[in-house]
């Protein structure tokens, strides 16, 4: 996917298009340079109260998401419901797809991935031996081994810079305990952002849907793109 000329290096990081403000980690978790401090940090106080933080996903780039994105609304990964059912999506309107890709799925060009200061976390210490990472809300509630982190960080994130974007339902993207975001750097990438930018970054992408995405977006801007908490 070449960048259009023209889109500057602040639209770059808003869309996934650029790495430039990314510091690896480890060979697939990356975060933004400008929150290392921030994030260091807030894994030794974790560490301080019995939780091994570790990132599940950091930094995603526009053609990571943009494939998520394709092979969701092409049935080779399966679409979910809220109850973790499998969707027939060959009995879905391209509209109702793409509402519920969107429920657990951000567009391409619209993830807080893409700013690299938004990061997924879990305790590592608090995942039973034989258990898969899920990344599913029922891990995080007051009967999942990851509980006793999210009240953690429900109360201590904020010391370090970091808040909850997602913390509860608000009728577009579901729940997630787990998606922190740095307030210092998204706060200001929030700003810039515009369903200007996301019609011009889709326009030009070769994405299943695209007709009716486009037809939708005010919509879906409002409803699931900036439909967050405030910190
Ligand atoms: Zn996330």
């Amino acid at each position: 996917m070449p960048n259009r000329p023209n889109m500057s290096e602040l639209e770059l990081i808003l869309t996934g298009k650029t790495e430039r403000h990314i510091h690896w980690l480890t060979q697939n978790v990356g975060i933004h340079h400008e929150m290392l401090s921030a994030f260091e940090q807030l894994t030794l106080a974790a560490k301080a109260a019995g939780f091994e933080l570790c990132i599940a996903s950091g930094f995603r780039s526009f053609d990571r998401q943009l494939a998520i994105w394709n092979n969701k609304f092409s049935g080779i990964t399966a679409i979910k419901d809220k109850a973790n059912q499998t969707l027939a999506i060959e009995k879905l309107s391209e509209r109702e797809k793409i509402h519920a890709i969107m429920l657990f799925s951000a567009l391409p060009g619209a993830s807080r991935h893409h700013w690299g200061c938004d990061i997924d976390v879990y305790a590592k210490n608090l995942l039973p031996q034989d258990q898969a990472l899920a990344l599913e809300p029922w891990e995080y509630q007051s009967s999942g081994y990851f509980y006793p982190l999210s009240v953690w960080l429900q109360e201590h994130a904020k010391s370090f810079g970091f808040f909850l974007p997602y913390d509860k339902f608000r009728g577009g993207v579901a729940q997630e305990p787990w998606h922190l975001s740095y307030l210092p750097l998204s706060k200001e990438y929030k700003k810039f952002y515009s369903e200007k930018l996301l019609a011009e970054t889709l326009l030009s992408t070769d994405i299943q849907g695209k007709n009716e995405l486009l037809h939708l977006l005010p919509e879906l801007y409002q409803r699931y793109i900036i439909n967050t908490a405030e910190a």
